[in-house]
């Protein structure tokens, strides 16, 4: 009987609680003949199912070592190495299953027994070395151990080695392949070894024991069982799709093929906190497994969120007492499929928990590879059917004594391996606590796990304070977390803003009259012609009764004119909505009606938009040709308070939404460039239309500072050869675009057209891992950057230069740019840990005071401040989580807003306006994602496919059918499976 069902068992008997686990253990006796017999003589020796799985699986990686199952023992005092080996021996003779060999003959997999007598002891000899240089090997030694692989149809299935460190202290390393053992074969091979030891050094004799039962006799037994139907029902309702992939945050792309990789971290609890655990569990009733368990599950949840969540444990499937003793390969897994907030506090998930491993440890009577062939389970060879993470606890038996003169110390081993993403074995050992996270290096980074284990043992110390707390509440995070989230409020930058945006162009115009601030088509103004035409501009609007925080609409063609137009609104002291004179015309009338525009600048050939319209409508084109400058006319000054600019951006309502920007935003977000940035922009090539926030980068960074602005022509961004020229004949240095139209001008662009770019950013949407070893192979001495950032706070509040190695995991956002706060919330608006995928709320200097004339939707998205009183942050709906260096990654959205080629669009919107027609009763919006990675997609479907077919063969029959003629190798069994796949087609 294995341990974890005893505690199970143990736990019910507590509660007198026994009518499931009768029935299940009548269900049981009934199944089973009386105990297991013998074998008859004539039958061949089966392979078991968990022994068939292994084999399969060892077929598919040939090279990897994932199924070695390697022992570390410390042999402390005077070793009798006769004695050992004569018991090594003797248990090698005793059991044949460590004799068996598996291959493949008339097309089925056979189990032979080898008759040899004794087996290598490899012996290496350290004594004499230094004690460094000692320990170095000692490590080499067993790493390497667990690292040769087996050929399970050839080698002997069993290596022993003794490192011999001193007179006194030795090693004994033990490396079986796992389809002949289990850990509880391990602790009979322990006990045996120790008797044995015992008797041999005391000079008695062995005694002659009855040829015992062997492995071969509980496979016969196994194959003549019947699968108890109810218990498949069990399964097939509790394992119903769609089951969940849990969605751990990963430091590293998942590869198509996975090496198994991996290391462990472990950590022992405290006396106090093993202590009160354990209390715990006496007064909550239930076992320490349960309880640690469900820790495991609050934390998979808080990480991941998620409410729907599998984990796989081992059982062991030694129900008959004969079977205690033998040595064999037992183990099956249970797949737990808990809901951790269907209850929510600590105790009801408890009760969840208990109640959903005691169902499935009473139905664990169907094999695991069984279960994958019925259910069926999405699978690709990157993951495990069912389940990514494992859950063991583990009561440490009694060390078996070796007499007076020699101990043994049981070590764990760390072997590199994971043959999952993530496995926490907890143990006990006489009323002590440790833990150990085994992890996949090729997703994890040790600091991660590090930190995960350091979550996990503040979680418990929370657990036994408070038993009773929401799920959501018990803290986690660690000392260093609280102090760098405490520090995520920038120091202020002591950013001066008297007068509005446009006072810093103006500066520009006054010192550098004659430099080229606009270049459009191969025409050129300088800054004293913009400034002289925005004045005029100006002076007309102010004596036409425009006053400060009056809001402008902005309607002009792509040219000199929409910036001239912005400029002079500004210096009327008026706010500038830009409108887009493509939009549809209701879409214009409800913004200008929306945000109460007083009135509007356009050009001639555009006044036919505005006819019905009531507002004042000027036309640029005349005024700037036909005005003479009045000199009599004073500008106003601006508060910092007053609005700079409206952008209009897409709202779910079913309307779109005005976001008011004021001066100090803008200067704000202006000043923060110079701040973080190298170089500010010589010539900046002006790719956004003015409607978007992205265009305030070009505009006014370029303009503040002294540079040239080159804005593009319409539609340039259709045509790459335009584009490149454009960017060639005006040496343009920076510019920013989405990061789809980057990647456009890289893949047709040719290089020399593109090497005057010095800054190139990216932003608007995901910065794609594949954008940069095109950046960087080429244009790899221009810098890229990684900005991103709503309309709600002023254009940006994070960048990322990017770095070349970025392109191994993915682009991060970056950090805070001077004046911006940042927080990773959850739903309680609590800070999440490092690593743990939260929502974004954006707060300081950038933000906007909320949407304009529309309450609702601020209040919504605008929220009180968590710590600071009379402040608001911005809750952007944005997906993200803190790196380990504390910059932060961008993993999506949580709504159903998307960005379609810039556009900020939340599906709703369209949604609503569908459903608007009184024919129409459901609509659903959706659009297809850009993918840009479609090679990777293409060889994981081949291995998917592999799988498929090899999951039929894990059946009976469809072994039978096999035909493996072909040696065990991954590629013939490949080729094989897939000549068959073309057959069956
Ligand atoms: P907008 O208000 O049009 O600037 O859109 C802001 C939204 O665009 C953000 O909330 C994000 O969803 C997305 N976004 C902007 N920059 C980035 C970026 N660098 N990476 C990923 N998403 C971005
Ligand atoms: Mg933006």
């Amino acid at each position: 009987m294995n341990s974890i069902l005893k505690i199970v068992e143990k736990d019910q008997l507590n509660k007198g609680k026994l009518s499931l686990l009768d029935k299940w253990k009548n269900r049981s006796e009934k199944t089973a003949p009386k105990g297991i017999a013998p074998k008859p003589d004539k039958a061949a020796i089966p392979i078991s199912y968990g022994q068939k799985r292994l084999w399969l699986l060892q077929q598919l990686f040939p090279a990897n070592s994932f199924y070695n199952y390697t022992e570390y023992y410390r042999l402390k005092g005077d070793l009798n190495e006769e004695a050992l080996f004569k018991s090594v021996e003797r248990i090698f003779k005793e059991h044949d299953i460590l004799r068996s060999n598996f291959f493949i003959e008339a097309d089925r997999i056979k189990v032979s027994i080898n008759n040899i007598n004794s087996i290598d002891i490899v012996k290496h000899d350290l004594s004499n070395k230094s004690v460094e240089k000692i320990e170095n090997e000692v490590q080499f030694i067993a790493f390497k151990e667990a690292q040769t692989t087996f050929d399970l149809a050839n080698d002997v299935l069993v290596r022993i080695v003794l490192v011999r460190k001193s007179e006194k202290e030795h090693v004994l390393i033990i490396t079986m392949h796992h389809i002949i053992t289990d850990k509880w074969s391990m602790g009979v091979f322990r006990d045996q070894l120790a008797m044995y030891y015992r008797t041999l050094c005391n000079n008695e004799p062995f005694e002659i024991s009855d040829k015992k039962l062997q492995y071969a006799d509980f496979a016969f037994w196994q194959q003549q069982q019947k699968i108890p139907d109810l218990q498949l029902k069990y399964w097939k309702d509790k394992l119903e799709k769609p089951l969940p992939f849990l969605n751990l945050p990963l430091d590293f792309q998942r590869s198509a093929t996975p090496g198994f990789k991996g290391a462990f971290h472990k950590k022992e609890h405290t006396v106090q906190l093993s202590e009160k655990v354990l209390t715990l569990c006496k007064q909550l009733d239930v076992t320490p497994y349960v309880f640690m368990l469900t820790a495991f599950y609050i934390i998979l949840h808080r990480y991941t969120a998620q409410e729907d969540i599998l984990i796989g444990t081992p059982i062991s499937n030694r129900d008959h007492t004969v079977l205690e003793d033998m040595i064999g390969f037992f183990n099956d897994t249970l797949v737990l499929r808990c809901k951790p907030t269907e209850a929510s506090t600590f105790k009801e998930l408890l009760q969840h928990v208990k109640q959903v491993t005691f169902e499935a440890f009473s139905n664990k009577n169907v094999p695991f590879e069984l279960l994958v062939n019925e259910l069926k389970p999405e699978r690709s060879l990157s993951t495990n059917p069912f389940f990514q993470v494992m859950f063991l606890y583990h009561a440490v038996p009694e060390t078996p004594s070796f007499g007076t003169d020699l101990k043994l110390e049981h070590q764990p081993l760390d072997t590199g391996i994971s043959k999952f993403d993530l496995t926490l074995y907890v143990s006990e050992d006489k009323g002590e606590l440790s833990s150990i996270f085994e992890f996949s290096t090729e997703l994890f980074e040790t600091v991660t796990i590090k930190r995960m284990h350091e979550h996990f043992n503040i979680l418990l110390e929370g657990i036994v304070n408070d038993p009773g707390q929401m799920i959501s509440e018990i803290p986690m995070l660690t000392d260093e977390e609280n102090l760098f989230l405490e520090n995520t409020k920038q120091p202020e930058r002591p950013f001066s803003f008297n007068g509005g945006i446009h006072t810093y162009i103006e500066k520009q115009a006054e010192m550098n009259p004659q430099q080229t601030a606009i270049v459009f088509k191969d025409k050129e103004w300088s800054y004293d012609e913009l400034n002289s035409a925005a004045n005029k501009l100006a002076i007309y609007l102010i004596k036409n009764g425009l006053k400060n925080n009056d809001i402008i609409g902005l309607c002009v063609e792509r040219s000199p004119k929409m910036i001239i137009g912005l400029l002079a609104i500004l210096k009327a002291g008026a706010a500038y909505l830009p409108i887009d004179p493509a939009y549809p015309k209701e879409r214009i009338n409800y913004i200008l009606s929306n945000a109460n525009a007083k009135a509007l600048v356009t050009e001639t050939k555009l006044t036919a938009l505005f006819d019905s319209m009531d507002a004042v409508v000027f036309e640029i084109d005349r005024i700037i040709e036909n005005e003479i400058q009045d000199q009599s006319v004073e500008f106003p000054d601006n508060n910092e308070d007053d609005l700079a600019y409206i952008i209009y951006t897409s709202g779910s309502s079913g309307q779109p939404k005005g976001v008011p920007i004021s001066h100090k935003n803008i200067i704000n977000s202006t000043l923060s460039r110079t701040d973080f940035y190298k170089n500010d922009p010589e010539t900046f090539l002006l790719m956004s239309s003015i409607s978007f926030d992205s265009s305030k980068v070009g505009i006014f960074w370029t303009l503040c500072t002294g540079g040239t602005l080159v804005i593009s022509e319409d539609r340039m961004e259709q045509d790459m050869e335009r584009m490149m020229g454009v960017i060639k004949s005006h040496n343009v240095t920076h510019t920013l675009m989405l990061p789809s139209l980057y990647m456009l001008l890289l893949k047709y662009g040719n290089k020399s057209s593109l090497t005057t770019l010095k800054t190139i950013i990216v932003a608007g949407e995901s910065c794609p891992a594949s954008l940069v070893s095109e950046h960087f192979n080429t244009l790899p001495d221009t810098f890229l950057y990684n900005e991103y950032g709503p309309t709600e706070a002023s254009v940006w509040c994070t960048a990322h230069l990017v770095q070349k190695n970025d392109e191994e995991r993915s682009v991060p956002i970056g950090k805070a740019t001077a004046n911006a706060e940042l927080y990773i919330l959850n739903e309680n608006l609590k800070t999440v840990p490092f690593g743990i995928v939260g929502e974004l709320f954006i707060g300081g200097i950038g933000l906007s005071k909320g949407y304009h004339n529309n309450e609702e939707a601020t209040a919504k998205a605008f929220i009180a401040h968590p710590w600071r009183k009379d402040e608001k942050i911005y809750r952007t709906g944005d997906l993200a989580r803190y790196r380990n260096d504390g910059t932060i990654e961008f993993l999506g959205r949580k709504d159903q807003q998307v960005k379609i080629r810039g556009f900020r669009i939340e599906l709703d919107e369209i949604e609503r306006v569908i459903l608007s027609d009184a024919s129409i009763e459901q609509a659903v919006v959706t659009i297809e994602s850009q993918n840009y990675s479609s090679t990777n997609k293409l060889s994981q479907a081949s291995t998917d496919e592999i799988l498929n077919v090899l999951q039929e063969l894990i059946s009976d029959e469809e072994i039978d059918k096999m035909l493996l003629s072909v040696e065990n190798n991954n590629e013939e069994i490949q080729s094989y499976l897939l000549e068959n796949i073309e057959q069956k087609e």
